[in-house]
């Protein structure tokens, strides 16, 4: 296991800066993901903390050490890629046996071997070639050849995107399950939030070579530090409110005058913090444009009707509305999320003239 420390690490094309001045600590043994937009350097950032990619100026540390110049191999790190990278003439066993030859007596190393693959559900498919297996036992192969050295640190490089919905959701509890048991300091990189969310101890946000926001995952759904987070995480993507709607879907409430009192804003509400109302009463209405019908739950998206926003709010399955309706729309939270306009950045309680 190892903390990691990023001190102004930077990284750059030519004139192209593609990671400006990164400053991160990550505790030993935490699962931390790297999460943002295509492009953002999050697979970048990855393959120098590996030591695959060169570092442009500032430092690393594991456990207080710089390791800039150090060897990818001395840097106790393994690494499992969205490609599966096998040996495709070894079989599974050999596959994750060949990281561990001349490291420790052969029964030892056997008993390892099958360990690994018992804790992968491998055990069974322990003479195949990488050909004979499924795109998901593949991948649950690279990742038993990465743990069974138990490296101080676990890196990996959007494991999931070549599997199958299903699929991905099983690796993703085994990734999460294998962490628990083997404790190494891991980080993920992916594109998608709810993987982000579901995994992590903590979650870097990163956008344009930039940290956005790191913080645990419950801490940016609940405080994203900007619109920028507030837009990425959650699902679905967070609605944004003018200023006058908001007064109005807040008329009826004590909020009401703190948001008049408000500079030039946004403001945020999720899915789940609105709600349909009967129209009489209701300051705020709009027309129900689309229905996304999940059984146990809805999304509506409704376009209001003096402002023309596209709303989604989370219906139960017991509420009953159609495209077309016309419907009074409520908070079912004392506040908003507020945004400066300008700046997107988060404004707390009294920040905010
Ligand atoms: P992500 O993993 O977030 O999709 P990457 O780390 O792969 O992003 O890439 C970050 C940025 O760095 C991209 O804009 C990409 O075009 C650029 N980049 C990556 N590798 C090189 C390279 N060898 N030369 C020039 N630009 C590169």
């Amino acid at each position: 296991m190892a903390n990691i420390e990023l001190k102004g690490l930077s990284k750059s094309y030519g004139h192209t800066t593609v990671l400006d001045a990164l400053n991160l600590s990550i505790a030993n043994g935490d699962f931390v993901t790297i999460v943002g937009p295509s492009g953002c350097g999050k697979s970048t950032l990855l393959r120098m903390i590996a030591g695959l990619d060169t570092i442009s100026s500032g430092h690393l540390f594991f456990d207080g050490k710089i390791v800039n110049d150090i060897a990818p191999k001395e840097r106790g790190v393994a690494m499992v890629f969205q490609s599966y990278a096998l040996y495709p003439h070894l079989s599974v066993y050999d596959n994750v046996a060949f990281g561990l030859k001349g490291r420790m007596p052969k029964p030892a190393l056997r008993e390892k071997v099958l360990d690994v693959l018992e804790r992968l559900q491998l055990s069974k498919l322990a003479k195949r070639l990488p050909k004979q297996l499924s795109g998901g036992q593949r991948q649950r192969v690279a990742i038993a050849r990465a743990i069974s050295r138990e490296p101080g640190v676990m890196l990996f490089d959007e494991p999931l995107s070549n599997l199958d919905a299903g699929l991905r959701n099983q690796t993703r509890l085994e990734i999460a399950r294998l962490h628990r048991a083997v404790g190494s300091t891991t980080i993920y990189v992916t594109h998608d939030q709810a993987e982000a969310m579901t995994l992590s101890d903590k979650i870097v946000l990163l956008n344009g070579g930039r940290i956005e926001q790191f913080g645990s995952p419950l801490d940016i759904y609940r405080r994203p530090a900007n619109r920028f987070v507030a837009e990425f995480i959650g699902s679905p993507k967070i609605n944004m409110l003018q200023k006058n709607e908001a007064l109005l879907l807040f008329a009826a409430t004590p909020s009401a005058s703190d948001i008049g009192a408000l500079g030039d804003v946004v403001l945020g509400l999720r899915a789940h913090e609105l709600e349909a109302v009967p129209l009489d009463g209701a300051s705020l209405k709009a027309r129900v444009s689309v229905v996304e019908e999940y059984g146990d739950r809805a999304y509506i998206y409704v376009e209001t009707e003096k402002f023309n926003t596209l709303l989604v709010m989370e219906m139960t399955a017991m509420e009953d509305v159609k495209v077309g309706d016309v419907v009074g729309l409520a908070p079912r939270v004392p506040e908003p999320l507020v945004f400066d306009l300008e700046s997107g950045a988060r404004l707390e309680k009294g920040q905010a003239a």
